[in-house]
């Protein structure tokens, strides 16, 4: 599967966070998981396009990976102060 642009439906533009313990994706009901959702809810396409571009691309440009970065630090700052978080990382991978 190849895409060249941003597409809802795509299933590696969904961000997901890894559990620290296992190292795999937490489930859909987590917190963490919750936070990543509420937030690429309210995501704007430039942003999501360059996360497509980072983790479904590889795309290496520092302009998308900054963009992608500026996701993943919202959802560590709406994550912050959760006591379920310290276990959960959001992920470009
Ligand atoms: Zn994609």
């Amino acid at each position: 599967m190849s895409r060249t642009k941003y597409d809802e439906d795509c299933p590696g533009c969904r961000p997901v966070a890894i559990d620290m313990k296992t190292g795999r994706p937490l489930p859909d009901d987590h917190p963490m998981m919750r936070t990543l959702a509420a937030i690429w809810q309210k995501t704007g396409p430039l942003h999501k396009a360059a996360f497509h571009r980072v983790t479904c691309l590889n795309n290496k440009s520092m302009l998308d990976l900054a963009l992608a970065r500026e996701y993943i630090q919202e959802v560590e700052a709406a994550a912050k102060g959760d006591p379920q978080g310290d276990d959960a990382k959001p992920t470009l991978q």
